[in-house]
């Protein structure tokens, strides 16, 4: 009987209460632990396990932390991924985000003691940065910004027909704003749309004439559209508010991306109200952005919508500190030099090459992605592997997200921050080191 395994099963309650194991407790939660124990425990019965590693395997069973989201490396070229979570926050960011995850002054004015305006360091931080705003409020993302603006200054909505977009993943705007009870006024034509256009469309219920930019496609060929700065003289003394949605958050024009709008010029040309969302150029957290006329930001505050759309305090912390700290990881991977991304694809091949691996470096084109510039390619760097690395690096330790290309696995080292190589070697390594 001495055999048995079943008799030298160790109890629960004395797993648990192994030092180590109970310091998982305190950072997991006990139902996740006690279920590894229980596996570990149904192992050992089963004679695959010996008793006395019972809790090593415990320990090497439980997940880095109680959630099921993990950190992936975007080694896919595409910078605004939005299956890998669009915009990376900047350390900066991710900072402000854990200060303010406890008990936070996010709407109590320490100084009076009494109620202050909602994350008031965020808004302030985007009226610095968008100076030809007048007022600013966050929701949760741009779509919820264009809920509100519909569900608020309803009635007819004046839409250019060219402007109908699907942005992806079955997300129609037209659709959007029709479930707010909006009637949506088409006017031009899929190619093209005039000022005049415009302004035949308007009428005693117009509540607004929205732009929205067709970020993720291009017309060419006949086509003409009405843009901000001449549509808004035209409506000026009509009462009708001019709304552009700028989809992709530059606060500045980019001078790599003259083809996207930015808040600061659109606001300047005569709109009204611009959005945008705060993840992808921005390269902040998940987030609508309003920005413009007072008292139409005022408007949308008062609406009772706004209260289901607000964000939270989390979101406000990492907005504040993307627009006031250092550039965040999306700026710094549009603005990478090609020489650099050539440097960082040399060393990573050559500490594979070293390890045994073959890879070599070869050129490769990035995107913006999440919308953003459709036609703009980002000339880029790539590690290219054997076709066989895709699916093994995305189901490794530390998963990475390449592309296949032409039979290669290709690693393209614009959408990666530099201090993720090291990481990226390691997670090649580890593929690698199962095969032989
Ligand atoms: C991406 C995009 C949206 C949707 O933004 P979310 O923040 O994902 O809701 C809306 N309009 C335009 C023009 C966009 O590019």
């Amino acid at each position: 009987m001495t055999g048995d395994p079943r008799r030298s099963v160790p109890r629960t309650d004395a797993v648990l209460a192994e030092p180590p194991v109970a310091a998982a407790v305190a950072r997991l939660g006990r139902d996740l632990v006690k279920t590894a124990v229980q596996a570990a425990q149904q192992r050992v019965r089963d004679g695959g396990l010996a008793a006395a590693d019972v809790v090593p395997a415990v320990l090497a069973a439980l997940p880095g932390t109680a959630s099921s989201l993990r950190p992936v490396l975007n080694a896919t070229g595409v910078l605004v991924h939005t299956n890998l979570g669009r915009a990376p926050l900047s350390a900066a960011a991710v900072d402000a985000v854990v200060a303010a995850s406890g008990t936070t002054d996010v709407e109590l004015d320490l100084g009076t003691g009494r109620r202050g305006l909602r994350g008031e360091g965020a808004l302030t931080a985007l009226l610095d940065a968008v100076p030809a705003a007048g007022a600013a409020l966050v929701v949760n993302n741009c779509a919820a910004a264009l809920a509100l603006v519909a569900t608020a200054l309803g009635g007819e909505l004046v839409i250019a027909r060219g402007e109908l977009v699907e942005i992806g993943d079955g997300f129609r705007i037209p659709d959007l704003l029709a479930s707010t009870g909006a009637r949506l006024r088409e006017v031009g034509t899929t190619n093209r749309v005039s000022v005049a256009d415009y302004t035949d469309a308007l009428g005693p219920d117009t509540g607004a004439v929205l732009k929205v930019h067709p970020s993720n496609f291009v017309v060419r060929g006949f086509t003409r559209a009405a843009e901000v700065a001449e549509l808004a003289p035209a409506l000026a003394g009509t009462g009708v508010p001019l709304v552009a949605d700028v989809g992709s958050g530059l606060l500045r024009p980019h001078p790599l991306l003259p083809d996207e709008p930015d808040l600061q010029t659109t606001l300047a040309a005569g709109a009204d109200l611009a959005l945008c969302s705060g993840d992808k150029l921005l390269g902040g957290p998940q987030a609508g952005i309003v920005l413009g006329r007072a008292d139409l930001v005022q408007r949308l505050r008062r609406h009772p919508l706004y209260r289901a759309l607000r964000v939270d305090k989390t979101t406000l912390a990492a907005l504040e500190a993307t627009l006031r700290g250092p550039l965040p990881p999306v700026r710094r991977m549009l603005d990478a030099d090609p020489a650099e991304l050539r440097a960082r694809a040399g060393q990573v091949a050559a500490a594979l090459q070293a390890a045994g691996v073959p890879a070599t470096v070869v050129d490769s084109t990035a995107r913006v992605g999440g919308g953003g510039a459709p036609e703009f390619e980002l000339p880029s760097v790539a590690v290219a592997l054997d076709v066989r690395f895709a699916e093994p690096l995305r189901l490794g330790a530390r998963p990475v997200v390449g592309y296949v290309d032409d039979d290669r696995t290709l690693l393209d080292l614009r959408s990666l921050a530099p201090a993720d190589d090291a990481d990226l070697v390691r997670a090649v390594e580890e593929v690698a080191r199962r095969w032989t």
